[in-house]
């Protein structure tokens, strides 16, 4: 059988991001890891929500969030400008379309900080999207985390824990579960799952015409 040498192996559809869905019960140290995760690998950036809560200490506007009114949030879902949005913990928040199809249109990754609502929505719409769940090592860390300085009170811990075992029952809608067990395991299991995704032959051929035609069809 003749061995076929063709540029077509070569030639490919221009690169376009991966979307990539992490979510995590609050505590689990998702932002934390996405943080150095962003730090460690270059093409890769995160989504900054739009959200009707307060902006809480420490945090900017624009960076974190971009922290707007209810009547403004509710105007920018009239006109479809969310990829997906939820209510969580009594407050609205969303992805914006425009942003994250910008991000992905000139080849960069991108990372959705989201709740399990939210999974579901981008899913249903981007069904190659990669998605991981990142649990606590137990459920003593997690409530360990989720008590903070120990100012708070006890029905306000069990609140949170309430809500984390909510966020944590959906691990299993996901392609990949991370347990932030120590923080350098679970920050190389993230890569690992970036990396594998970034050498599949569509992203490779994507990004790699150039050496892939110099191999198949240079001169020497
Ligand atoms: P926090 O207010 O503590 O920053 O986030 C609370 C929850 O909202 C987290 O579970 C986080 O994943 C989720 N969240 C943040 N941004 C978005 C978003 O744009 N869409 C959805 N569906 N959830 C979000």
């Amino acid at each position: 059988m003749s061995q076929s040498t063709s540029a077509s192996h070569a030639t490919a559809a221009p690169a376009v991001g991966t979307l990539y869905i992490i979510s995590a019960p609050s505590g689990a140290g998702k932002t934390s890891l996405v943080r150095a995760l962003l730090q460690r690998n270059a093409g890769i950036g995160v989504s900054v929500s739009h959200t009707t809560r307060a902006m809480r200490p420490g945090e900017q506007d624009g960076v974190n969030y971009h922290f707007v009114a209810q009547p403004e949030f509710e105007a920018m879902v009239e006109r479809g400008e969310f990829f997906e949005h939820a209510w969580v913990f009594d407050r609205h928040y969303g992805t914006s379309r425009v942003e994250v199809e910008k991000r992905l249109a000139v080849g960069e990754d991108v990372i959705l900080e989201i709740d399990w609502q939210g999974a579901r929505q981008v899913r249903e719409q981007a069904p190659d999207a990669e998605s991981i769940f990142i649990l606590p090592p137990s459920r003593e860390a997690l409530r360990e985390r989720l008590a903070g300085r120990g100012t708070d009170d006890e029905a306000v811990i069990e609140r949170r824990m309430r809500d984390a075992v909510s966020e944590m029952s959906h691990f299993d809608e996901y392609g990949h579960v991370v347990i932030n067990d120590t923080f350098e395991h679970a920050l190389t299991e993230l890569e690992c799952i970036v990396h594998a995704r970034r050498s599949r032959l569509d992203k490779m051929q994507a990004r790699h015409a150039t050496l892939l035609d110099e191999l198949l069809n240079g001169i020497d």
